[in-house]
């Protein structure tokens, strides 16, 4: 791993590639407005021109050659993103011209930036925290306005303000119980054991209920995925060109071959939902088929939500049936008879949901049900901090155990020396989120996830 410097001025093209409009290079660090001062001609020098200002001029090349004419916008230390001096360089939409003054940038003492190093940087001069930057991510990799939304509360910092809330709460207890250590010889108690327990108690409930927040909150992120499973012919894919028509709205479509699996991504009322046409999952020699087979049945496996379909016309197949349940629980699974259009004396014995791919018949409750499955008994709204991430889920649950050890401890009467050290461990885990202590290798995880020039 590369040990980069905060101390350098980075650079890097913060729009996409290819060709544009406009493009934008920003640049950032202790020399930002030095740097791109030598290579701008404008009317003032860069080093003098207020914060939030925006300038014309031309960015002129070694051989006095002129690379484009452009808007430089300058935003002084700590008013920026980073919170370092930084300017922002608007440029004609053309990569040869991108990469001509990222070479002159480079030449005149910047470096690349690494991927995510800007908002690492706001995060290490403190203009967010932790979990704020985490949420950068997934405002940009939000697909729908339920995901967005999602990522702009953690953003704005619901979930930051509530953790820090029960980690202030916990310091409160563990300098009582310390304060009780430092005078133990005079028997003077900071601290009775009943109001202790209360406390301990009353943030385990808060981490109970941020905990359950997490099924919704993966939902809200990453979608819920749908497999849709049956014989040949039952109208899988029709089913699932029915469901893209039906909500307008397709995320991203993913074509495969018949044997391979068959993705779409739809939004419904604002939630991702990622359909799978499932090649099979039947018992094969075919070698291909066999490939085919064990895909279906990991999708399955994956599934949040599976769909098995039958129809009018061929033999009901309870073996899919079966098949399924050894691989999900039932609770997931809604049966479906496709084909009513067709077959209206048709005895659906096993009271399976009725529907046509054909003519739309039953497919709104089939999306009323989609709906109520993935939001499952959600009383969260948007508006609460919610847990989308896993590395917080996974803090929170480490929390938990620490707070629950701390609990036995006072319980059982033990020192409060033991007491003490679980609820640090608590509250090292809550302050772990929002990135008060954390190791540089889950530093560098999370910000290798961002794409260059964020
Ligand atoms: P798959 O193999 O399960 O994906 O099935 P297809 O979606 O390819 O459908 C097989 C055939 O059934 C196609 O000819 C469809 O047009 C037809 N089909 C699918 N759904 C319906 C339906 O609800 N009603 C009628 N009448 N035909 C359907």
């Amino acid at each position: 791993m590369i040990i980069t410097s905060t101390e350098d001025t980075i650079t890097a093209i913060a729009t996409p590639p290819g060709t544009g409009a406009i493009s934008i290079i920003r640049v950032s660090g202790s020399q930002a407005l030095n740097i791109t001062d030598k290579i701008f001609y404008g009317r003032i020098k860069l080093p003098e021109v207020d914060s939030h200002t925006i300038h014309y001029g031309q960015i002129i090349g070694s051989s006095e050659e002129i690379i484009d004419d452009v808007l430089v916008s300058v935003f002084k230390k700590p008013h920026s993103y980073t919170g370092e001096d930084s300017v922002e360089i608007s440029t004609h939409g053309s990569p040869l011209i991108l990469k001509k003054i990222i070479e002159l940038l480079l030449e005149s003492g910047a470096r690349h930036a690494e991927p995510g190093e800007f908002t690492k940087r706001a995060f290490l001069n403190n203009k967010i925290d932790l979990a704020q930057a985490e949420a950068v991510i997934d405002l940009i990799n939000a697909r729908t306005d339920v995901s967005l939304r999602g990522a702009r509360n953690q953003l704005d910092g619901l979930l930051s303000k509530k953790v820090s809330f029960l980690k202030n709460h916990l310091v409160n207890a563990i300098t009582l119980v310390e304060l009780g250590l430092d005078f133990a010889e005079e028997d003077i108690e900071f601290i009775e054991n009943s109001v202790l327990l209360n406390k301990i108690d009353a943030v385990i409930c808060e981490i109970d209920n941020l905990l359950s927040t997490y099924s919704f909150g993966k939902v809200i992120k990453d979608g819920v995925n749908v497999a849709i499973v049956g014989k040949p012919n039952v109208g899988k894919s029709s089913l699932l060109n029915y469901l893209v028509k039906e909500s307008r709205v397709i995320v991203s479509s993913i074509p495969g071959t018949t044997r391979d699996i068959i993705r779409e991504e739809i939004s419904i009322d604002g939630v991702l939902f990622k359909l799978f046409d499932t090649a099979g999952i039947r018992i094969t020699q075919n070698e291909i088929e066999k490939e085919g087979v064990y895909r279906s049945r990991e999708a399955i496996k994956n599934s949040d939500i599976v769909i098995i379909m039958n129809d009018t016309v061929q033999e009901y197949s309870a073996d899919i049936y079966n098949e399924v349940c050894s691989l999900v629980e039932k609770s997931k699974i809604i049966p479906v008879i496709n084909k009513m259009d067709l077959n209206r004396s048709f005895y659906n014995i096993h009271n399976d949901l009725g529907i046509s791919a054909k003519t739309g018949e039953g497919i709104g409750i089939l999306l009323d049900r989609l709906k109520k499955m993935a939001l499952e008994n959600s009383i969260y709204t948007e508006k609460s901090a919610i847990v989308s991430n896993v590395r917080h889920y996974r803090c929170l649950q480490n929390t938990k155990v620490s707070l629950e050890n701390a609990r036995k401890s006072v319980i059982d009467r033990y020192s409060g020396e033991f007491i003490s050290i679980d609820l640090r461990n608590a509250a090292n885990n809550l302050s772990e989120i929002i990135g008060e202590v954390t190791s540089d290798d889950i530093l560098n995880n999370i910000f290798q996830k961002f794409c260059i020039g964020k």
